[in-house]
């Protein structure tokens, strides 16, 4: 009885604690779920969004990766490897140093430097015709192209089109060349609407197109958590916008003829999508996305949509014109509402210039900076620079006005030519084999039955430089007015590599091959990325 009453007591008095507590435990609760919930869900869908752009078994290696550095030894066994790789890659380039100049000379050199730059020139690489792409202007006219950009070079050399009101020279020259790039790619169509900027190459034309799109897209569209969807194709470019801008970069597969994969780039697309890409050609394989169903696509979803001509522009029109079959990658097309397009390669103008083209002004707009309230005065600059150099927008023009279009429909057959013959050629070595379906100058190509990587060694041990790819492992060349006459020699050094190669008479331990064969296996792509770093830290 007594112990019944006492349980009694014990229950109204449990009962009466619960009920003043009770707010205080829902408020508690209510605090829990509040804090902890959000963390929860967002961790949930930040693993989840990796998982959707890097597959569970990239997210599931990497977390190992992350965890085994944090075992005693591993990360210091790490960095000691890392340091080898980096060391070797230093080797290469510090040991051609020579006569080291580190503080300003106490009395300057004069016109002695001029003994200087001619030494140091000596100890590039034999470049000429050895190289592909980097060197664009080349044939029987290239030294006199050379001297013509020069000259104007030397004309303007003092100007800066930031002063538009002292140099309107320079100003005239920048919208003219944009005026004639933007009226090979389907300005004229559009109503005189398709407007644009000069900058200093491909990457900074390709961060003002999305740089403006990301603010066209706030403006217009009130997105705040911008994303971009690339093809896996597309240049390293949209990644540094992505970094400097702050956009979420997704990133698409291509099909196996190496195009963008329009179906892969839709499902990616969301409510804070700004902007999709495609290439005419892409960089790596010289493959050219499908421009007119990416247009659609964007028309559809109301994306905008980047068509990155850079390496295209000053050759699929021309190519068009003489016959080539290249289906529509201009503003010809419907949603296309930016492009890129480098005078600095095909172009065949002075390193260092590009055009950035938009549909019409309503985009541009948000390209440009204003400063109203700053003590140094009213300030308006369109592009990443302050100032710019005039003499280089001179050289663009030069380049444009003199060659005009008979000018580049004749070296655009050159090319063509040659690039087919290239094509042809790799072709018919036993092994090798083209990847995809290259539309003009960039031929990449890949090895079933020996290792590519030691074949592009084989190739620099006889004066060549071609470029490495990865993913799928193979290499390319990018013909340019340089190599018009070096295609045999090519092909045949080529077929000489692969043999040497075969028979295992190449060097293997020697050159870039073991370090892009290391980086190909190797999950972890942090790892990779600190080499880089610590790359370029000690080489400037
Ligand atoms: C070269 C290139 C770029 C970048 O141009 P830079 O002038 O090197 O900055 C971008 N996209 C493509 C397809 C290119 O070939």
């Amino acid at each position: 009885m007594a112990a019944s009453m006492a349980l009694g007591e014990l229950w109204q008095a449990s009962n009466y604690f619960l009920a003043q507590i009770e707010p205080a435990i829902l408020a508690l609760a209510a605090l829990a779920v509040g804090v902890i919930a959000p963390w929860v869900l967002s961790a949930i869908s930040c693993a989840y969004s990796a998982v959707e752009e890097k597959g569970i078994q990239r997210v599931l290696l990497n977390l190992f990766f992350h965890a085994c550095r944090k075992i005693p030894g591993v990360s210091g066994y790490i960095l000691r490897e890392q340091n080898k790789v980096i060391d070797k890659l230093n080797s290469s380039t510090k040991s051609k140093r020579s006569r080291w100049i580190s503080e300003l000379p106490k009395s300057g050199l004069g016109n002695g430097v001029l003994d200087w730059l001619n030494s140091e020139r000596q100890k590039d690489m034999k470049w000429e015709g050895k190289c592909s792409g980097t060197v664009y202007i080349g044939g029987t006219d290239a030294e006199q192209h050379f001297s013509l950009l020069n000259e104007a070079y030397a004309l303007f050399a003092h100007t800066n089109p930031l002063h538009a009101d002292v140099f309107p020279s320079i100003a005239k020259f920048e919208a003219e060349v944009v005026a004639m790039t933007a009226s090979m790619l389907g300005s004229k169509e559009l109503d005189g609407q398709v407007c644009g900027n000069m900058t200093s190459g491909g990457t900074e034309s390709i961060l003002m197109a999305v740089k403006s799109t990301r603010d066209y897209m706030r403006a217009t569209k009130g997105i705040t958590k911008p994303e971009m969807i690339i093809p896996v194709s597309a240049h390293s470019a949209y990644n540094k916008a992505a970094q400097y801008f702050q956009i979420k970069l997704k990133i698409a597969p291509v099909t196996s003829n190496l195009q963008a994969d329009v179906s892969s780039i839709k499902r990616l697309i969301n409510k804070n999508t700004i902007m999709i890409v495609g290439s005419a050609p892409g960089f790596p394989h010289g493959v050219v996305d499908p421009i007119e169903e990416l247009g659609a696509l964007a028309i559809n979803k109301r994306v905008c949509f980047h068509v990155d001509l850079c390496l295209g522009g000053f050759v699929l029109p021309f190519a068009r014109k003489l016959g080539y079959s290249i289906p529509p990658f201009d503003f010809s097309v419907p949603g296309v509402t930016s492009i890129s397009i480098d005078v600095h390669k095909y172009g065949l103008a002075p390193k260092g210039t590009s055009v950035v083209l938009y549909r019409n002004h309503e985009i541009r707009r948000h390209q440009f900076v204003a400063v109203t309230d700053w003590s140094g005065g009213l300030y308006i600059s369109p592009s990443m620079a302050g100032s710019r150099p005039g003499a280089l927008i001179a050289g663009a023009w030069a380049a444009l006005a003199s060659l005009g279009e008979e000018g580049y429909l004749k070296i655009t057959k050159s090319l063509m030519e040659a690039s087919k013959k290239l094509r042809d050629g790799i072709q018919e070595i036993p092994g090798l084999y083209v990847l995809g379906d290259p539309a003009m100058t960039v031929i990449a190509f890949g090895s079933n039955d020996c290792d590519i990587f030691r074949v592009n060694d084989a190739m620099s041990s006889k004066g060549w430089s071609l470029n490495a790819l990865q993913k799928p492992s193979s290499v390319h060349f990018c013909v340019t007015l340089q190599h018009v006459d070096a295609i045999d020699k090519l092909l045949e050094d080529l077929r000489c590599a692969v043999k040497e190669v075969k028979e295992n008479q190449s060097d293997m331990e020697e050159g870039m091959a073991p370090i892009y064969g290391a980086a190909g296996k190797m999950p972890d792509r942090g790892i990779i990325g600190d080499i880089l770093i610590a790359y370029m830290d000690n080489t400037c």
